[in-house]
């Protein structure tokens, strides 16, 4: 049975990379404290696939081996199978209270499967067979794979092919009979550095003279002529401290990788797109339209952890019982199962394509995801609200342990009877980190920009929005001819 145990993946990734952080060359990237809650998170996703408990969510039968794979590498076979991705990714947030960087390629290859096979039937290529031979690889060694999509675009007003400079897009600069070389930037690259492999795609809709930018393709993560930079985070070097509770959540953790393409050779048989831009746009929205589906799940499981520590240092204040703060813990279960709601409702509306995969309701999951724009920082909010200002006051770990001056923090931090400071500091410090640390980026600002910014979600509601429809609504009942 293909599935790696924790041990075997974080074994996997012991590879050499080009990894630069803070100015300097990073060797052995797996015992950087920067880097190792993120590598948590893999291990711990990788641990639970393996649980009978957790069988159904985490694993499916490939419909192109027959084997049992972990589900982050599977291909959607039915409305059930959207359904599940979207239990699944509640559950893993719900376990790690973070981003845990598996989705985007998983999200990649749903999109990548339709396009090949679209593509072909159109003109006669044969990406779909080398798509799926690539991806029964990644199925039987259970292989993590990113999914990259965002160039750095260079001057927004200008097309691919007119930016000062022409690597501001990612994009074809020679070929030979063996394949093809690419230079470019893919940047917020989710779990990167953890990943074994990375799917390449466009970052918009490409128009015809614009053909070397229109390419897909796999790749090793650590391929010759690709360069990481780590991105920081705020409140980053905390990890790098003595002690561990100024961090929040100090087990688990996201990562964002700046991803810089020098003449990197990509080899015939991974390539799936190049230069057929009347099919980029599909790519780009039906990846996108998978992601966003993937927040109504993933987002709701942090969401859940808020919502339980809000509900936990309520009860350490001593306020539970204050009719304000259980509303505002019910506003807060309110916003986040829409935001289920709405995963669940565009997965329960899929449907197959002809390439015979199931594809989530394309609607649905950008309003899922406009919501997922909003509804994280409103729980935030209420979540400070909540747990009071001392989540940004509160003194260090360093100051809480030391002999001389901890006792009396000690005692000017205590609360109810039975209370202990300890895990009333725990819970502070790991409010704070969600809502205005590290974990803030993956549970604030990426739910604002990761999947698309808000506007891009606007632009596909507004493409799919069918106001024609509407207007013969009324026009009916109003006999309005
Ligand atoms: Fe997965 Fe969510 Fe992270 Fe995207 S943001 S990779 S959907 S956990
Ligand atoms: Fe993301």
């Amino acid at each position: 049975m293909p599935l790696k145990t924790s041990e075997e993946y974080l074994e996997s990734i012991k590879r050499p990379v080009n990894l630069y952080m803070f100015g300097e060359k990073i060797k052995e990237f797996w015992n950087h404290p920067i880097i190792q809650p993120s590598i948590n998170t893999v291990m711990k996703i990788y641990e639970l696939a393996q649980k009978e408990e957790y069988k159904d969510l985490l694993t499916a039968t490939s419909h192109l081996t027959g084997e049992i794979i972990n589900r982050f590498t599977h291909i959607h076979q039915s409305v059930d199978d959207l359904i599940k991705k979207i239990k699944m990714q509640r559950l893993l947030g719900q376990q790690t209270a973070c981003c845990f960087q598996r989705c985007v390629g998983f999200d990649a290859a749903n999109a990548l499967y339709s396009v090949t096979y679209e593509i072909d039937e159109n003109i006669g290529t044969n990406y779909h067979e080398r798509f799926k031979k690539y991806w029964i690889e990644v199925q039987n060694q259970d292989l993590m794979v990113d999914g990259a999509m965002t160039d750095t675009k260079g001057d927004r007003s200008k097309r691919p092919a007119q930016q000062p400079d022409p690597d501001a897009y990612l994009r074809i600069v020679d070929e030979n009979d063996e394949g093809i070389i690419v230079r470019g930037a893919k940047v917020h690259q989710t779990g990167f550095l953890n990943s074994h492999k990375a799917i390449i795609m466009p970052t918009l809709t490409l128009r015809p003279g614009e053909e070397d930018y229109a390419i897909s393709f796999g790749v090793d993560t650590n391929e010759k002529g690709i360069t990481l930079v780590y991105g920081r985070q705020s409140c980053d070097t905390r990890k790098m401290e003595e002690g561990k509770l100024d961090i929040g959540n100090y087990k688990y953790g996201g990562q964002e990788i700046f991803v810089i393409f020098d003449n990197v050779f990509i080899p015939n048989e991974n390539i799936f797109m190049k230069g057929e831009v009347k099919f980029s746009g599909d790519l780009v929205n039906r990846f996108a339209g998978f992601h966003r589906q993937s927040y109504g799940g993933c987002k709701v499981g942090v969401g859940d952890v808020l919502i339980g520590a809000s509900a936990l240092i309520s009860e350490y204040n001593g306020t539970e019982r204050a009719s304000h703060i259980r509303d505002k813990l019910v506003e807060m279960v309110h916003l986040n199962e829409t935001l289920y709601s709405c995963g669940i409702a565009c997965s329960s509306l899929g449907f197959q394509r002809e390439a015979g995969n199931y594809e989530m309701d394309m609607l649905l999951a950008n309003v899922c995801k406009q919501n997922v724009t909003r509804f994280p920082y409103e729980i935030g909010r209420l979540a400070e609200d909540i747990a009071g200002g001392i989540i940004c006051t509160l003194p260090s770990e360093a100051d809480f342990k030391s002999e001389e001056i901890g006792p009396l923090i000690s005692k000017y931090l205590s609360t109810c009877e039975g209370i202990s400071p300890d895990d009333r500091y725990k819970l502070l410090r790991f409010i704070e980190n969600l809502t205005m640390g590290v974990a803030s980026v993956s549970y604030r600002t990426e739910s604002m920009h990761g999947a698309g910014s808000p506007m891009t979600q606007r632009i596909m509601i507004s493409r799919q929005a069918n106001l024609e429809e509407k207007k013969k609504l009324i026009k009916k009942i109003l006999d309005i001819e």
